[in-house]
């Protein structure tokens, strides 16, 4: 049985590992997606990389980008060369985002010298052809790729805010490919969009242990309401805005789509702020809730469970014992002669044989057996399923377990370390109270007080 009692802070965060392993899948999934852009321009298969006749397309230095970044996700990260090549990946894609920028804002020409399959690009726009990687495209994955750099550079709050910013980026071009807002969605392909979905996701997805997204996958009840307002406030915007679209006449081209999920975008930054807040204060009372547990359930000086825990389990193995069909057993133990221990040694050497007695109990027995403090130098223990033969062999074997007991500055003018065992056993048909099975523990841990002490005796029916 576990002692330590642990079961509220150890609490696993299953969703936050779920998240974190997202990112290498999601990774690769975007690789493919620039790789099969790619593979449409080296094959001259349209398709691949314009999946809407006539509409936009997904530019070739847009998908090596994609493939530099899906890579530097999908780059498992455990020796130094992989750190390195990840760090590499995503600063290449940085340094390639910031020089098409620069072309946007100054309307310079330099991302040509790095844009692969350059002459088809220049055919298709000659023949009036849709081919940019537009503005927007541009800053989604120049926030992606600062993101990940920062986030090698263990810039963690950073890599987050900037991640979900870019996440809201292909939204809103997702947004206006559904509600048919054509001019909205500009010059990037639903392609592009999609890989920058998954991109960001799994950008996001990296922090997934930390800040506003930890406290969004947390297991309790701050994250549990924050998943509920967060899937809502999401909904709720993305359909009536839908309706708005539908049942009046949006203008082409309107800002309605960003509007959309700019409201998306500052509740989910709102929910996840007060989820943060939320987990922060529960943690806290988590962690008192458990010490207070700790303290009404356990001794403090050994960990073991107290009087009270004792008799609880005690009802609870008694019930268990009519249905089972077998036998129980239960030990009493006494120190022996610890008046005397404390007397030469000092009360804290006392303590601490107490401390190393309650250790070899602990480790001698199996998992199921309930071991209890019940009095100063006196413990007790029940085994369920346990045989009389089995209840003595299990008591020997504490017995010489605890005669090799080794306490640190021991000297032998303090005596041996012993106790006295007496053991009581009884069937599943019983008649006795737990009360009662005790007391006749006791009276064989007296027997083996009378008959010199350091040994086990068991309690017969017909008197010891
Ligand atoms: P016996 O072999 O008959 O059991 O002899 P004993 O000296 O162990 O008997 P007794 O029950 O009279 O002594 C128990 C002693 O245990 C008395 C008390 O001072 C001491 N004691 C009780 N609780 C603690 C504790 O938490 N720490 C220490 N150091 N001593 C304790
Ligand atoms: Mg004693
Ligand atoms: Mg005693």
């Amino acid at each position: 049985m576990d002692h330590s009692s642990k079961q509220d802070v150890t609490d696993t965060w299953k969703l936050v590992d779920k998240v974190l392993s997202l990112v290498r899948p999601f990774g690769a999934i975007t690789v493919l997606f620039g790789i099969i852009s790619l593979a449409g321009y080296f094959g001259s298969i349209e398709g691949l990389y314009r999946p809407i006749d006539n509409g936009p397309a997904t530019h070739p230095l847009t998908a090596l980008i994609i493939v530099l970044l899906g890579f530097s996700l999908y780059k498992n990260v455990q020796t130094p060369l992989e750190i390195k090549q990840r760090h590499l990946f995503a600063f290449l894609a940085f340094i390639f985002t910031v020089i098409r920028l620069t072309d946007v804002v100054y309307q310079s020409d330099f991302s040509q010298y790095i844009t692969p399959f350059l002459s088809d690009v220049l055919r298709e726009l000659q023949t009036g052809k849709s081919n940019y990687m537009g503005g927007n495209t541009a800053l989604m994955l120049l926030f992606i790729s600062s993101s990940i750099v920062a986030y090698n550079f263990k810039k963690y709050v950073f890599s987050q805010m900037i991640a979900t910013i870019a996440v809201s980026m292909p939204l809103i071009t997702i947004l206006g490919y559904t509600y048919g807002l054509t001019k909205f969605y500009g010059q990037m392909s639903l392609f592009t969009a999609t890989a920058g979905f998954a991109l960001s996701v799994a950008t996001v997805a990296l922090t997934a242990d930390k800040g506003l997204v930890h406290a969004l996958l947390s297991p309790h009840i701050g994250g549990k309401v924050a998943r509920f307002q967060f899937v809502t406030g999401y909904i709720f915007p993305v359909v009536i805005g839908y309706f708005i679209v539908k049942l009046t006449v949006a203008p082409q081209g309107s800002l309605f789509g960003v509007f959309v999920v700019g409201v998306c975008w500052f509740i989910m930054i709102m929910v996840g702020i007060s989820a943060l807040v939320v987990e922060k204060v529960d943690h806290k009372r988590r962690l008192d809730e458990e010490k207070l547990h700790q303290a009404a359930t356990t001794d403090s000086l050994t960990g073991l469970f107290n009087r009270r825990v004792f008799f609880d389990a005690a009802n609870h193995e008694m019930a268990r014992l009519k249905r089972s069909g077998t036998s129980l057993s239960v030990l009493m133990l006494d120190v022996d002669f610890f008046k005397k221990i404390n007397d030469k040694a000092g009360h804290a050497m006392g303590d601490q044989v107490l401390i190393q007695l309650s250790q070899v109990l602990n480790s001698s027995l199996r998992e199921v057996d309930i071991i209890a403090r019940v009095g100063g130098e006196e413990f007790a223990i029940i085994l369920p399923d346990t045989s009389q033969e089995g209840a003595q062999r299990v008591a020997e074997n504490l017995r010489r377990n605890v005669e090799k007991i080794v306490v640190a500055n021991w000297t032998p003018i303090y005596g041996p370390v012993t106790i006295s065992i007496g053991v009581a056993m009884v069937e599943t048909n019983t008649q006795q109270t737990f009360d009662e099975i005790l007391a006749n523990a006791d009276k064989a841990l007296y027997q083996s007080k009378a008959n010199g002490r350091n040994q086990v005796s068991l309690y017969q029916i017909d008197g010891c």
